[in-house]
């Protein structure tokens, strides 16, 4: 797949999901522009691409403020004059029953989750909007399609983020701006990481594939969707699951 020299933000990229997208899209040929909240986990994300001989760029912004997404926007346009690839990937999960689910833990997941999927679209869109071409693709969940006790703020927000993407690829449409999601399974990453090792067998034994996914999988999936190969693929969402849903 050869996304040579294409321009690409991914949020949420310093470790997991996010980091292995990075890894993928530079060794196809992309300038991978890399945005988390912590600047040294940034950091030691680009010392791990350094030492697979690939380079990156790295910013320390948060998506639930939008000055800072705007500013990193704004210093990739003055450096690279367009934004080919968004990857709306940074999330987080805060979970509890929802009769007891705080205000607070609803809103951040919502915040970061969804509104944060909003907000980078929106200030990236103006420049695919003039370039008339680019790819938005948004991390969901399974979670989104199925619901789950104990993460209804999470679900929600994944929800969410599957309808906001078939209405941003309707409405983009015409421009030759393609919109995805996908709706990973379960995946080893250090948000499932904390899990207790019970849960963890239980899921293992649902999934038909008898696995936990890995990032590279969802990776593999991103860098299709992102590539010319999926020109004809908008408004979808695809799971990476090992047929946990079907
Ligand atoms: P992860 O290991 O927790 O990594 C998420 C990254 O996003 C972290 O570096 C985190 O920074 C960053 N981040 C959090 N809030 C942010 C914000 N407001 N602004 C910018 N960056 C922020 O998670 P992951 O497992 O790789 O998940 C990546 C995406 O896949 C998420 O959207 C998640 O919901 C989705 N997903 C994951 C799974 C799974 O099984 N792992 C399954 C389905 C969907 P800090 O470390 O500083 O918080």
């Amino acid at each position: 797949m050869n996304l040579k020299n294409r321009i690409v933000l991914i949020t949420g990229a310093a470790r997991g999901i996010g980091l292995a997208i990075a890894e993928k899209m530079a060794e196809a040929g992309a300038m991978v522009n890399i945005v988390d909240l912590c600047e040294s986990d940034i950091e030691s994300a680009l010392r791990y691409l350094k030492t697979r001989k690939l380079s990156a760029a790295g910013f320390t912004a948060n998506v639930t403020d939008p000055f800072s997404i705007e500013k990193v926007v704004k210093e990739i346009i003055a450096e690279h004059d367009r934004i080919d690839i968004l990857v709306n990937n940074a999330g987080i999960t805060r979970d509890g029953l929802l009769m007891k689910m705080s205000a607070e833990d609803w809103d951040l997941v919502i915040n970061v989750n969804l509104k944060g999927t909003f907000t980078c679209i929106q200030k990236v869109i103006r420049h695919m909007l003039k370039q008339r071409s680019g790819v938005i693709i948004n991390i969901a969940s399974v979670i989104g399609l199925i619901g789950n006790a104990g993460q209804a703020n999470y679900a929600a927000s994944k929800g969410g983020i599957i309808a906001l993407t078939k209405s941003a690829a309707k409405e983009f449409a015409a421009r030759n701006i393609r919109v995805n999601a996908i709706a990973p399974g379960f995946i080893e990453t250090d948000m499932t990481k904390e899990l207790p090792q019970d849960i963890v067998t239980n899921y293992t034994q649902a999934i038909p594939l008898k696995r936990m996914g890995k990032p590279e999988d969802v990776a593999n999936l991103c860098l299709f969707l992102a590539s010319d190969q999926s020109s004809y693929i908008t408004g979808q969402t695809i799971q990476v699951d090992g047929g946990l849903i079907m």
